[in-house]
């Protein structure tokens, strides 16, 4: 059954069909991750029958049985689906799209800024978290590293990374049916981040750039640039100046304003700086150390409650912060044995 979205209250991730604008259905896809427990994955359609998906899901066999179950609500197949359109190269929004073209030929679409880091993933016999290790050692985090990397020390040989049809472009404007989708790159949470905008329907598809509920990881990624922070910053100020929208995230149920939201998470970092720099002045100097005194998610957790995967999150965007207060010349940097130590 095709539900409004949002009428009735329920959880955002529970399976289904929410019809969340004409044409545009919500479709939450299972994760095998405690902490984020549901993808959504946007299905538009038209009278024309074009069937286009924006974002993909995780290639889990429970999310393609859910994904078809749902599809089949819409009277389509998983070979019905004309493109995807995905938001980012991270595990939850392009693999499942990946094996979907694999059986049923299906393009897609990615932000051009995500080359680097799917050139990165194809490497053979790439080692998990090699791209973390430099970072989380110039961190202070060598105790973090060594927790992560024994959770999967090599990565498998995958097919899940293979490259996407296009590659999108800042400004494109992108056709499904007779919907028109203009693409914005966003980076920050990823570098080749986009997000699409739907002026006409009012409403964007924020992937993970803008989410309702939480803030986003930065530049958890293999290739970062050098200040993802400032980065997403500048990209959360590029769709504040949009026309307000409605938020269609990734995770999370939808909102009724883009702008709302965005300008709670320009608050939010401005008091992590605030409590980075305050933290410099009375603890340690590394970023592994600030971010021992800080407060993590949204249960004020400490570091050392965290699981290995979101401690090392956990370091990594403190010393993105850090990193943007040398940028302002608030804070100085001195590097010692490959260990960025901060001053206040
Ligand atoms: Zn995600």
């Amino acid at each position: 059954m095709i539900e409004t979205d949002g009428a009735t209250g329920a959880d955002w991730t529970a399976p289904g069909v929410y019809r969340c604008a004409p044409g545009v259905y919500r479709i939450p896809l299972p994760l095998p991750t405690d902490a984020l427990r549901a993808v959504n994955v946007y299905a538009l359609v038209d009278d024309e029958n074009a069937l286009v998906l924006v974002d993909s899901g995780w290639a889990l066999a429970a999310a393609r049985d859910q994904l078809g179950t749902a599809l089949a609500e819409l009277g389509a197949g998983l070979g019905d689906v004309q493109r995807f359109l995905v938001t980012h190269a991270h595990r939850d929004h392009y693999t499942l799209g990946v094996e979907l073209r694999r059986e049923f030929g299906t393009k897609i679409a990615l932000g051009r800024g995500e080359q680097p880091a799917l050139e990165y993933l194809n490497r053979p016999g790439r080692q998990s978290f090699a791209a973390q290790q430099d970072r989380l050692l110039r961190a202070g985090a060598g105790d973090v590293l060594e927790r992560v990397v024994a959770l999967a020390p090599t990565a498998p040989p995958s097919t899940a990374w293979d490259l996407p049809d296009t590659w999108l472009d800042d400004g494109e404007v992108l056709q499904a049916g007779a919907r028109k989708l203009r693409t914005l790159a966003t980076p920050g949470h990823t570098r080749g981040h986009v997000v699409f905008h739907d002026a006409d329907a009012d409403v964007l598809f924020a992937g993970d750039h803008v989410l309702p509920h939480i803030t986003p990881s930065i530049g958890f990624e293999p290739v970062p640039t050098a200040l993802p922070l400032a980065d997403f910053l500048t990209s959360l100020q590029l769709v504040r100046e949009l026309p307000d929208a409605r938020l269609l995230p990734a995770h999370g149920p939808i909102t009724d304003s883009v702008h709302e939201r965005v300008d709670e998470l320009i608050a939010h970092h401005d008091a992590r700086l605030a409590a980075s720099l305050s933290a410099l002045a009375t603890t340690g100097d590394t970023a592994a150390e600030v971010a021992a005194v800080l407060a993590w998610t949204r249960r004020q957790r400490s570091l050392a409650e965290l699981d290995p995967l979101n401690q090392m999150l956990a370091v990594l965007e403190t010393a993105a912060h850090l990193e943007l207060l040398v940028a302002r010349g608030v804070v100085s940097l001195t590097e010692q044995d490959g260990v960025a130590h901060y001053r206040a």
